[in-house]
């Protein structure tokens, strides 16, 4: 079945929270003063077990998603994650599963997570200082294991293992070259992401979002690069090739170059609900209905319809200074 929104846009990609939890308190997503000691998370059995998410992901990918990215939260707390994997990869007609982590855990998990059939890593990672990796990620767990990480992820056998940086102005602009040239000597393929507005508590202003047009002057003043005509419409980064031939960059300028005319993804969150936007105020709950049995083709219906109605445009409404403040926390439905 393939299934469009009320402006026309195809439901392809499905991004899967497994879990709200996190070992990292980075304030753009989880400021410490919101999420402390004493912050409730979802009970075990208000998450959706690895079979629930088996099933409904072979619902999403019969309205034609074509691609699952695993996130969180802190995806790698999930205990057994490889075995999530594997069961997604027995879903016919998914082209891609991909994993977006923070990480912390790789050294331990890369092996298992490549041999269950996880396709493409990303790995968020905002500096290559020590003391601004802390600060930046309000934990214990020191640059060095990320790095160890990523060295175990190459080992293990991933290929094009993107990093994610989002920046903050006045913050780690400092990091945009050492991070380029980090990923360039590794062949990694390094995205810069523009600070948002995510969940409640970020402190997010205008003023302290780095255009991505500033990222890119300062790039390729460094390495001259090229910009590359995106290999799917809907894409979401603008991708750039170095003119030397050392790898490619992408930037995500979602504050300003909002992008939602093609945004195809669809959000399911730990808890079993289904959200359309990345600033969704609620979601349409899933988890009650396959609980209480309904079929495969009645939950195909209560998506499919849930997607023809979505109108979604935060970003851009944003840019056009209409859009209501959103309230969903991110690490509950996965970035
Ligand atoms: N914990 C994992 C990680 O950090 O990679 C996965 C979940 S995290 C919510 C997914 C991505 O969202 C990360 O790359 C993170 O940097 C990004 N992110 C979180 N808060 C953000 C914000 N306020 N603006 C832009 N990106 C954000
Ligand atoms: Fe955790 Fe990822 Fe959010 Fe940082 S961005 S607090 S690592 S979920
Ligand atoms: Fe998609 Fe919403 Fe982001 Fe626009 S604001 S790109 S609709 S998730």
């Amino acid at each position: 079945m393939k299934v469009v929104d009320s402006l026309d846009r195809p439901m392809k990609a499905l991004r899967i929270s497994v879990t709200d939890r996190c070992n990292f308190r980075c304030p753009y997503c989880m400021p410490r003063d919101k999420f402390g000691a004493d912050f409730q998370f979802l009970e075990r059995k208000e998450i959706l077990t690895f079979e629930e998410i088996i099933r409904l992901a072979g619902v999403f990918v019969s309205a034609g998603v074509v691609k699952i990215r695993l996130t969180g939260g802190e995806p790698l707390l999930r205990h057994g994650l490889p075995s999530l994997v594997q069961g997604l990869a027995r879903i016919p007609g998914l082209q891609e599963i991909t994993l977006t982590t923070n990480g912390s855990l790789l050294v331990d998990q890369a092996e298992a997570l490549f041999k269950a059939g996880l396709h493409r890593l990303t790995v968020s990672l905002d500096s290559l200082d020590p003391q601004r990796f802390r600060d930046l990620s309000d934990a214990t767990t020191p640059l060095e294991r990320v790095l160890e990480g990523l060295e175990a992820a190459g080992a293990a056998g991933f290929r094009n293992i993107k990093l994610n940086c989002v920046l903050k102005r006045g913050v780690n602009e400092a990091d945009i070259l050492p991070l380029a040239a980090f990923a360039r000597d590794k062949g990694h393929s390094l995205r810069f992401i523009e600070f948002m507005d995510v969940g409640t508590g970020n402190g997010w202003r205008m003023d302290t979002v780095v255009p991505a047009r500033e990222v890119r002057a300062l790039i390729s003043a460094q390495w001259p690069l090229e910009e590359l005509h995106a290999a799917e419409p809907n894409c979401v980064a603008q991708h750039y090739r170095y003119l030397d031939g050392q790898g490619v960059l992408g930037l995500i300028a979602s504050v300003t170059e909002p992008f939602c005319k093609g945004c195809d993804r669809a959000r399911l969150s730990a808890a079993g609900a289904l959200y359309t936007c990345l600033f969704a105020s609620e979601g349409m709950d899933l988890k009650g209905p396959l609980r209480s049995g309904l079929t495969d083709e009645g939950l195909l219906a209560l998506i499919a319809e849930r997607w023809r109605i979505r109108n979604d445009r935060y970003s851009e409404l944003r840019t056009e200074g209409t859009a209501v403040r959103p309230r969903v926390e991110m690490f509950h439905i996965g970035g």
